[in-house]
C-alpha cells in the first residue's frame, strides 16, 4: 500500500456533543476517480499516487477510513432567504483535519458521502455535474486571488442518484479552512446553552484568530475581524462579477473563504440585478445586493455572540450595532481600492469613485460585458463595440486619461496594475457548461481540463485564453443556476 500522506487531528469532536454527530462509512459500490488535484494535494502534504491508487479511492469515496480519521457531520442552523431553520450537513462529512507541513490545520470533507442525521428527507448524495461545477469554480476563484474552500478531488460512486432524472452519483472532497458558518454560531445561540456558545467562540478564536489577546474583549474582536474578513472578501466578488447565488447564513463562514457553490455564476453582461438561481425570485442575492445581504448576515452573527460581548444586554446590543455599522464603510473601502487598481489608479483622489460610478452606469445602459470592458481598458484594445464608439465613452475614456496623467506612476505601471487586477478569463457559464455536458453525457473530461488549465493563471493574459474570454452568443433564454442539486 502506498502511503497517502494523512496527518489528523480531530479537533472538532472536542466541543460540545450536540455541535456534531459522529458517522460510520456509508459505502458505494464502485469508486472512479474522475479528477484529482495534485498541486492542492502537494500542499496538503498528501501523496498523490497513493490518493490516486484504489486504497486511496476508497478513503476519498468514504468507503474506507483512515488511520486518524473520527468521520462525522456537523450541526448548524441558517437563515435561507430571510427565515430560520434547523440545517446541518445532510449530504456531507469531516473526515477529519489534516495538519499540513506548514502547521496549517483544513477540514478534509466528504460531499455526497450519504445521509447523515441532519439529512431530513434528502438520500446525502450529490450529483457528478454539481460536484465538478464546485471543483471548476472554486479553483477558478483560488486562482483569481479570492479566499476559497479548495476542491481536491471528484470521484463518481457507480450507482445512480434520482433527482428530476437518474444521474450518475459523485463525491467531491472539499478542503476548507473550517466549516464553521455563521449558522453554526446561530444554531448554538438558538439551542445550546451560553456555555457552548463561548467554547465555540473559543475555538473559533484559537483556529482562525489567534492573534486576537485574551485580555481584550476578545468576542468583540472575533465580531470585527469576522466583519473585515467578510467585506474584504465581498469586495473581491464584486470586482471579479461573481455572484454567490445563495448567500444565505448558512453559506457564510467565519474565516473569510467563499463557501457553497450551488447557484453560483459570474456575469457576463454588467447589470447589478443579475439573477442567476432559478429560486431567487426576487432578487434578494442578486449581484448589487451582495453586499447588503452579507451586512445582514453579519448582523444575524453579531446578534448570536450578544451574551458574550457583555453582560449588560443593553451594553452588548450597542457594541454589536457599532461593529456592524463598519461592514458598509469597509466593505466600500475595499471595493473602491480594486476599482482604482481596476483602473490603473494608485493614489486617491475625491473624485474617483464619480469616474467609476459613471463608467459603471454607461456599461449599464450598453450592456457591456464586464470583464472584457476592463481588460479592453488595460490593453487599450476598445473594439469597435456599441459602447465605446459612443460620445459618452469618449468623454470618459478623456477624464480617465487625465486622471492617469495627474499620478506620479508611468503608464508602464498603470497597465502592470491593470493587467494584475483584470482578468483575462472567468468561468464563463457557457464554457462551464459545455465542459460539463462533455463530462456527463460523453465522460469527456478533457473539455474540463483544457477549461481548468486556461482558469489557473487568470491574469496571465496569454494567447491560448483567447478564445475563453469571449462572452457567450446572444441567447434569448436567461442563463439559470439550481440548489441543492
Ligand atoms: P445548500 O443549498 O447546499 O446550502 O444546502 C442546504 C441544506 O440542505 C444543507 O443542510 C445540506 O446539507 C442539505 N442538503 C442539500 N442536498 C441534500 C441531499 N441531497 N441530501 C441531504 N441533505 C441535503
Ligand atoms: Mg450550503
Amino acid at each position: 500500500m502506498i502511503e497517502q500522506g494523512w496527518n489528523f487531528d480531530n479537533s472538532y469532536t472536542r466541543l460540545p456533543e450536540s455541535m456534531f454527530s459522529t458517522l460510520d462509512p456509508n459505502p458505494v459500490r464502485s469508486p472512479k476517480l474522475i479528477i484529482f488535484n495534485n498541486s492542492l494535494a502537494e500542499y496538503l502534504g498528501l501523496n498523490g499516487n497513493g490518493l490516486r491508487s484504489e486504497e486511496g479511492v476508497a478513503v476519498l469515496s468514504g468507503n474506507e477510513i483512515p488511520e486518524g480519521s473520527l468521520p462525522l457531520a456537523q450541526a448548524y442552523a441558517g437563515h435561507q432567504f430571510g427565515g430560520f431553520t434547523m440545517l446541518g450537513d445532510g449530504r456531507a462529512m469531516l473526515i477529519g483535519e489534516q495538519v499540513t507541513p506548514a502547521g496549517e490545520r483544513v477540514d478534509i470533507q466528504l460531499k455526497g458521502s450519504g445521509r447523515t442525521p441532519y439529512s431530513r428527507g434528502g438520500d446525502g448524495r450529490a450529483a457528478l455535474g454539481p460536484m465538478l461545477r464546485e471543483y471548476i469554480i472554486s479553483e477558478a476563484m483560488h486562482a483569481l486571488g479570492i479566499p476559497s474552500t479548495r476542491s481536491l478531488a471528484v470521484l463518481t460512486t457507480g450507482e445512480s442518484i434520482i433527482r428530476e432524472t437518474e444521474l450518475p452519483g459523485a463525491i467531491l472532497t472539499r478542503v476548507a479552512a473550517s466549516h464553521i458558518r455563521v449558522g453554526t454560531f446561530q444554531y448554538i445561540a438558538n439551542f445550546g446553552t451560553e456555555e457552548d456558545l463561548r467554547e465555540l467562540a473559543d475555538y473559533t478564536l484559537k483556529r482562525h484568530f489567534p492573534d486576537i489577546k485574551e485580555d481584550e474583549n476578545r468576542y468583540l474582536s472575533l465580531l470585527q475581524e469576522v466583519i473585515k474578513r467578510q467585506a474584504s472578501l465581498i469586495a473581491k466578488w464584486q470586482l471579479v462579477g461573481f455572484i454567490h447565488g445563495v448567500m444565505n447564513t448558512d453559506n457564510m463562514t467565519i474565516s473569510g473563504e467563499k463557501i457553497d457553490y450551488g447557484p453560483c455564476a459570474f456575469m457576463d453582461t454588467y447589470d447589478p440585478e443579475t439573477v442567476f438561481s432559478s429560486i431567487d425570485i426576487k432578487g434578494r442575492y442578486a449581484y448589487g445586493n451582495q453586499p447588503y445581504m452579507a451586512g445582514w448576515n453579519l448582523a444575524r452573527f453579531a446578534e448570536s455572540l450578544l451574551p458574550l460581548l457583555h453582560d449588560d444586554e443593553e451594553q452588548a446590543l450597542e457594541l454589536a450595532q457599532d461593529a456592524i455599522s463598519d461592514f458598509s464603510m469597509l466593505y466600500h473601502r475595499h471595493w473602491l481600492a480594486g476599482m482604482r487598481e481596476k483602473l490603473g489608479i494608485f493614489n486617491e483622489e475625491k473624485q474617483d469613485e464619480s469616474l467609476i460610478e459613471y463608467l459603471l452606469s454607461m456599461m449599464k445602459k450598453y450592456r457591456a460585458d464586464y470583464t472584457n470592458t476592463f481588460r479592453a481598458l488595460t490593453f487599450d484594445k476598445l473594439e469597435d463595440t456599441v459602447f465605446f464608439g459612443t460620445e459618452e465613452f469618449e468623454q470618459w475614456y478623456k477624464l480617465w486619461q487625465e486622471r492617469l496623467d495627474r499620478q506620479e506612476e508611468s503608464r508602464d505601471s498603470s497597465q502592470q496594475l491593470m493587467r494584475n487586477s483584470n482578468p483575462a478569463v472567468i468561468p464563463r457559464n457557457h464554457r462551464v457548461e459545455e465542459a460539463l455536458e462533455a463530462a456527463e453525457k460523453q465522460g469527456d473530461y478533457s473539455v474540463m481540463e483544457q477549461l481548468l488549465d486556461v482558469l489557473s493563471n487568470p491574469y496571465a493574459h496569454s494567447p491560448d485564453q483567447a478564445d475563453y474570454s469571449k462572452p457567450p452568443e446572444p441567447s434569448t433564454q436567461p442563463y439559470q443556476t439550481y440548489c441543492g442539486t
